[in-house]
């Protein structure tokens, strides 16, 4: 999709858009990069005992849901909030993803953040930047509950719970498969969001409305909407 292509459609979803819902780690901050993911991955790996296909993950929620198979998540999940929290103090904002917030905020368009990660680090890193009063809400991960993650549809339907809105006056917008999935489930319109040419296909592949490799694009347009500037 070219440029004004994009614009235009985005311009035309969100003419029916009276809230948003909003993945953190992607969209807003990269919560685990810069090897964050990997060294609390290590971290974890000192709380329990993993099986040899599992050995190397660098990804802190499989081992989360390992645990979780195995009948007690609550040690690795107590490490992982102490981790993602450690994190929250040292990620950088994603361009547009701080824009996002606070052009929704100056429409009076409600944001829900909705996180596969803890509530906790949620709310620190909205904290440290002053977005906290921005936000409608945020729905984190359901404690030792890693069967509750995104895909499924129960933290979508907490979301829309607090807004009070109806899923298809909604989108989510998110830079995994799974956020695109469970929008599908929840009639929630999905927006992907993916600075990789590899992952955006992969959200189109997942169903996604549309993928934006910019979040100023989301803010940019959610001002122009709220200005009457299409
Ligand atoms: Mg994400």
């Amino acid at each position: 999709m070219g440029a004004r292509a994009e614009v235009e459609s985005l311009a035309e979803l969100l003419a029916g858009t009276r809230g948003v819902l909003l993945d953190f780690d992607g969209p807003v901050c990269p919560l685990l990069e810069d090897g964050r993911d990997a060294a609390l991955a290590d971290r974890l790996r000192q709380t329990i005992q993993l099986p040899s296909r599992q050995a190397s993950t660098d990804d802190p929620l499989a081992i989360l849901t390992f645990a979780y198979e195995q009948g007690s998540a609550t040690e690795v999940e107590d490490a992982l909030i102490a981790g993602e929290l450690v994190a929250a103090g040292v990620a950088r904002a994603t361009p547009g993803g701080h824009e996002t917030i606070v052009a929704c905020a100056e429409a009076t368009t409600p944001v829900v953040i909705v996180s596969n990660n803890s509530q906790a680090s949620v709310e620190a890193y909205l904290a440290r930047h002053g977005l906290g009063e921005l936000v409608h809400g945020v729905v984190g991960r359901a404690y030792a509950r890693p069967d509750l993650m995104k895909p499924n549809p129960t933290p979508i339907r907490q979301a829309l719970a607090m807004l009070g809105i109806a899923p298809e006056a909604c989108v989510l917008v998110g830079d995994s498969v799974t956020d695109m999935t469970v929008s599908l489930l929840t009639n929630v319109h999905p927006i992907g969001y993916s600075r990789r040419a590899s992952r955006r296909a992969e959200l189109i592949e997942a169903g996604a409305a549309m993928v934006l490799d910019d979040m100023r694009t989301f803010a940019d347009s959610v001002r122009r909407k709220a200005t009457g500037n299409q």
